[in-house]
């Protein structure tokens, strides 16, 4: 079976780990410090706070900006888990703004229409979580404009996007949200086994999180109730978790951040012959904004249903069937059964719903062949010609 993703491990990676097993620090040292230095100076932002996956970073970033019980969280529906789960964590409400057709992202229109009602129901969202579906960005300047104008937090789900630009713009830069996550999970662009991150340019999100990722300990003087006594001494200042990420993972991290770029534009290499291979089938093959350079986590097509004979399905269970693994990104986060429990039905986002009803994940991964991208455009030549 042709993974639709897969890890790209080197030996300087192996060899990267190896050294960290050989010395003093496993867990939190020194190399979370290299890769979070790395990781935000690649971004541009001031602060870069590793954590043990992209979802404990999810969480701790909305605890971080207040999010609690009385709070709701908006994200898109075309998106992990995840992206809404974090919110409820803090036992805030969450709510789903459709997406674009095209760009398979938050609608910026709709967006701004469900802002401008909710703010005469005086039922604003706290935070707003958008996400950068299969690697292109969101339009951050709209969306971070409209966050301005209504009070609104934002923390970036780029966990497919980290490598990714818009305009100028790095993804991860924060300069028109709060704070951004990237996931190292081994399907997406770049690894540590498991793993997350957020970057942001606040000193005192940056403090926060540090408190919450380990227990809500700190050693800093600054910030204890009492006096120093020791050098034993520590205070639990808040309630925290341990969402530590190791120094082994961290070296991981830190050798592939040397090959992001490489991986981004193999990726966008290969995307760019499947637009070619593709092209006269009939397929709705992605489309990019014009200012957007995705990282490309992920190459979507979309089944044009009413001139091919079979069904979604069947597409699906063909490629299947010939060793394709594709995958569907994503069944709309509301039609869960956990989110229908809270009122949540088919018809309440149709753009994310319509979408999710032909769309196909096709594998891309920087070590696919061309003759694995071959035998994925053959597949798919004999079940939807
Ligand atoms: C992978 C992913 C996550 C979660 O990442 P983990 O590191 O596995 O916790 C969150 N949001 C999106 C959009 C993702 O693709």
């Amino acid at each position: 079976m042709i993974p639709y993703g897969r890890q790209d491990i080197s030996e300087e990676d192996v060899a990267a780990v190896c050294s960290v097993l050989r010395s003093d620090f496993l867990t939190q040292g020194p190399v979370i410090e290299r890769f979070e230095r790395t990781v935000a100076e690649y971004c541009g932002a001031e602060y870069a706070v590793a954590v043990s996956n992209a979802t404990a970073a999810l969480h701790i970033a909305c605890l971080a900006l207040g999010l609690g019980p009385d709070d709701i969280a908006w994200t898109s529906p075309n998106t992990f888990v995840a992206s809404a789960n974090c919110a409820r964590y803090c036992g805030a409400k969450v709510d789903f703004v459709d997406i674009d057709p095209v760009s398979l992202n938050i609608s910026p229109v709709v967006l701004e229409q469900r802002l401008a009602s909710a703010a005469q129901q005086g039922k604003l969202p706290k935070v707003l979580v958008p996400v950068h579906f299969s690697g292109q960005s969101c339009d951050m300047e709209a969306i971070g404009r409209l966050a301005q104008k209504y009070g609104i937090a934002v923390i970036e789900d780029a966990s497919h996007a980290i490598g990714a630009r818009f305009g100028n713009d790095v993804v991860g830069s924060c300069k028109h949200s709060d704070c951004a996550i990237f996931s190292f999970h081994p399907v997406k662009i770049v690894t540590t086994g498991e793993g997350g991150i957020i970057v942001t340019n606040r000193s005192d999100l940056a403090a926060r999180l540090r408190l919450l990722r380990s227990h809500g300990i700190t050693r800093d003087a600054g910030l204890m109730s009492c006096e120093n006594p020791g050098p034993w001494y520590y205070e639990q200042i808040e309630l925290g978790y341990n969402y530590r990420m190791t120094d082994i993972q961290a070296a991981l991290g830190c050798s592939q951040m040397l090959r992001l770029d490489v991986f981004v534009s193999r990726r966008q290499e290969l995307a760019a012959r499947y637009d070619r291979l593709l092209a006269d089938l009939c397929l709705q093959l992605p489309v990019q904004d014009q200012r957007a350079k995705s990282s490309w986590h992920l190459y979507v097509v979309r089944l044009r249903l009413d001139e091919i004979s079979r069904s979604h399905r069947e597409v699906f269970d063909g490629l299947r069937a010939a060793g394709i693994g594709v995958n569907l990104h994503y069944i709309p986060v509301h039609l869960q059964p956990y989110y229908r429990e809270m009122g949540f039905a088919p018809g309440y986002c149709p753009e994310a719903e319509a979408y999710a009803c032909s769309a196909l994940s096709l594998p891309l991964f920087p070590k696919m062949t061309e003759e694995q991208q071959d035998r994925v455009v053959e597949a798919l030549r004999n079940l939807v010609r």
